[in-house]
């Protein structure tokens, strides 16, 4: 008998060899095994007969092998099977495929599958590099025959990806599941409560883990093949459960910690009123009523405000900063890159000081002494708005009333959770065992006050994903740009007619406006790419625009040129910018109206957005030009397809994500995303949002559709499941 947690060697024919390389599937225990699904089933029950086939369909067929051989053409050697059955035939083909010789013996049973096509020179029908398994034939593995065969004909089989490049096969795997299954304990928790397993019809964990592997002959060949069986639809459903219980719990913890309740008076909103340079949008309207709705409740404020590039984020981030400052708090506003932070400086000076507010820019670049300095300023309470990079933030900078903290441009997932937030000096002092006075309690309580935090986003999560993975924070949505801007548009075009390009570059100028030229400086080579920028920068500065001022800014330089281009850039000194993507988030300069991007093939598409995104800020009419030089893949192609098409970041988002998985598009595990077992997040989105609605409902009892017994039960699972795999959840 093995449970569900016994570690995967003690599964018959599995052992200590195996089971090192099933642990590079992630398999561990019995429950990863039996969580290993079948990426397709044939349907060995209702073969086809080679007399019924049609071209173009993909087909299984069972045959008997009549002969083989390897023959040679001018190009590659080409491996030819043919199978029969009674007197029809069907000829297969593998090119390249000397590993196949000797392989098959005539007479023996095989199963195929593959697309039917019709030889274009004899008329004849036969399969192109068909998928294989041999039947009846115990090989070395040692089986029994019978039940080998078994397992193989007469019915739907379950087809696994193999592992160890083909030398543990996807019949060792029928074959060991089937083993787990035959082995597994009869009596299975139930740890999903019941109201909600009718609610949604779910077959019994017992019952799904067996016919998601061996369905029934009667099951639904669609519904297997799209995953949408009961069977499946139990198993995705479970896992979504518990990320989304996981994430309920914790945004519950956090709302049940002490905030602070900021008061929001005419005179505050009269200080929030006066910075305003222009008149918000409706959705900037909403957005800030949303936040300050929040910072008013004596719970802390855990809010993801998701907005375009160029929607107008950062005066909401400014007027947040208002309410807190205004209630006698600091504010910490934290950006990735050090330009970002430096912009953010300088609109926050032009925007706040008029209004007397205090403001500094921390960052690493800064003197030792200078740096000293300003920290001494945040802990005395001095400095009321602090900007700084992300980096310097997460480390020991102490603030004397930290009221709030805004992250600005947050690509990455799980950073909150990671984030600890600014320490409040004067903390490890804490209470020496003397009773306290009133004021000294009041003083406690705030002291432990968690700050507010608000996570601005120009990554477009398409919103279901949002709103599902983040039960950890609550969602604003800027859904609206500022009057007044004309769709940028953009076009692709050869690096062969580049004279053309810096043509209207030069035109461009003519008119007053600024260029950007990007290019593309990737990690793996960033040596020889960055040599490539500064040649062109050269060729450019030199040569093609030596009469125009050109600027080149890469994240080599050391920050005081960086700041130095930075800044003449935006006053209009210079009219070109040569650039790496140093430039990709947040910087706002308004008059800029081309960006032209060299070997834009070479970025991922959420890049492009965020790029396109520098242009197209104010009236005039801006021009994205996407260069591409030598050969483009199909997913490129696919992405800069997209670029042309739509300026909408959520559409763009969408395909992005289709496009690189949700593994990449959200940033790696480490980055506190669970990488799922069964589900998928683009195939199961509707799931996903089922399993935070029930996982909600759940954790808001006990009530008179679950009770406590339930709950408890639920969460021990939840434990057991996620607390060591991600780390995700903290269960007290
Ligand atoms: P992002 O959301 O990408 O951070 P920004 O906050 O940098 O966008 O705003 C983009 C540009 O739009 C800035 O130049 C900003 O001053 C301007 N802007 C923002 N809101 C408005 C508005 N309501 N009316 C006019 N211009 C606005
Ligand atoms: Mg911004």
């Amino acid at each position: 008998m093995v449970e569900l947690t016994t570690p995967v060697q003690y599964v018959k024919g599995v052992g200590p060899k195996l089971a090192e390389i099933l642990a590079t599937k992630q398999i561990a225990t019995v429950g990863d095994l039996l969580h290993y699904l079948p990426f397709r089933y044939e349907d060995r029950l209702n073969p086809r007969g080679i007399a019924e086939l049609r071209a173009g369909e993909m087909a299984t067929v069972i045959g008997e092998v009549r002969n083989s051989g390897l023959f040679r053409t001018r190009r590659m050697p080409i491996f030819q099977l043919t199978v029969g059955q009674g007197r029809s035939r069907l000829k297969c083909l593998w090119f390249n495929a000397t590993y196949l010789q000797d392989k098959f013996k005539p007479g023996q049973l095989i199963a195929l599958y593959g697309k039917v096509e019709q030889d274009s020179r004899s008329g004849e029908l036969q399969i192109m590099q068909p998928q294989f398994e041999m039947l009846g034939d115990s090989g070395a593995d040692g089986a029994d025959d019978k039940a080998a065969a078994s397992l193989e004909v007469g019915r739907i089989v379950p087809i696994y990806e193999s592992a160890e490049q083909g030398r543990v096969t996807a019949r060792w795997f029928r074959r060991i599941i089937r083993t787990a299954l035959d082995d597994l304990t009869p009596e299975l928790a139930e740890t999903i409560p019941a109201a909600v397993r009718e609610r949604l019809a779910l077959v019994s964990p017992r019952e799904a883990l067996w016919k998601v592997h061996w369905p029934e002959a009667g099951e639904s060949f669609e519904d297997l093949q799209s995953s949408r069986t009961p069977a499946h639809i139990r198993l995705i459903f479970e896992e979504l459960f518990f990320i989304e219980l996981g994430l309920e719990l914790k945004r519950r913890q956090q709302k049940a910690q002490t905030g602070i309740a900021f008061r929001l008076d005419d005179r505050v909103r009269q200080a929030i009123k006066k910075i305003l340079p222009f008149h918000p949008t409706a959705a900037q309207k909403r957005v800030l009523k949303e936040i300050a709705d929040d910072m008013q409740k004596p719970h802390p404020m855990r809010r993801l405000l998701q907005g375009d590039v160029g929607s107008g984020k950062t005066i909401i981030g400014f007027q947040a900063a208002i309410i807190a400052i205004e209630n006698g708090y600091q504010v910490a506003l934290m950006a990735p890159t050090e330009i970002l932070a430096q912009q953010h400086y300088f609109s926050a000076r032009r925007i706040l000081e008029n209004a007397g507010y205090r403001i500094v820019l921390l960052t690493g670049s800064l003197e030792a002494d200078r740096k000293r300095e300003i920290r001494r300023h945040i802990a005395q309470g001095n400095a009321q708005l602090v900007i700084g990079t992300h980096a310097l933030l997460e480390e020991k900078v102490e603030f004397a009333k930290p009221g709030l903290v805004i992250v600005d441009e947050q690509h990455r997932f799980g950073v909150l959770q990671r984030l600890k937030l600014m320490k409040k000096s004067g903390d490890a002092g804490g209470n020496k065992g003397a009773a306290l006075t009133e004021s000294e309690a009041e003083a406690a309580k705030t002291s432990l006050a968690e700050p507010d935090v608000l996570v601005m986003t120009a990554t477009p999560i398409p919103r279901t994903l949002a709103l599902t993975l983040h039960g950890d924070l609550d969602l604003s949505v800027l859904d609206e740009l500022p009057p007044g801007r004309t769709p940028i548009v953009t076009r692709r075009i050869t690096d062969d007619r580049s004279p053309e390009v810096w043509d209207f570059v030069r035109k461009q100028v003519a008119k007053g406006h600024q260029v950007y030229v990007v290019y593309p400086v990737i990690a793996e080579n960033e040596e020889t790419e960055l040599k490539a920028a500064i040649k062109m920068y050269r060729e450019l500065s030199g040569k093609i625009f030596a009469d125009l001022k050109v600027g080149l800014l890469h994240g080599r330089l050391d920050s005081e040129l960086k700041d130095q281009v930075m800044r003449m850039f935006q006053k209009g000194e210079l009219q070109i910018l040569v650039a790496t993507t140093v430039i990709e988030v947040g910087v706002d300069v308004p008059n800029a109206t081309v960006m032209v991007i060299e070997h834009a093939e070479r970025f991922g598409l959420a890049q492009l957005h965020q790029l396109r995104g520098r242009i197209g800020r104010g009236a005039a009419k801006s021009y994205c030009i996407l260069m591409t030089g030598g050969k483009v893949t199909e997913e490129g192609e696919r992405r800069l397809d997209a670029m042309v098409r739509t300026n909408d970041g959520f559409q763009i988002a969408e395909l992005d994500l289709e496009l690189r998985g949700p593994g990449e598009f959200f940033g790696t595990r480490q980055a506190g995303m669970p990488s799922f077992r069964v589900a998928s997040l683009i195939r199961d989105r509707q799931l996903l949002e089922l399993a935070k609605r029930e996982a909600a409902a759940v954790m808001a009892g006990p009530n008179a559709e679950v009770t406590q017994v339930e709950i408890s039960r639920a969460l021990v699972a939840l434990r057991t499941r996620w607390q060591h795999t991600y780390g995700l959840v903290e269960v007290g």
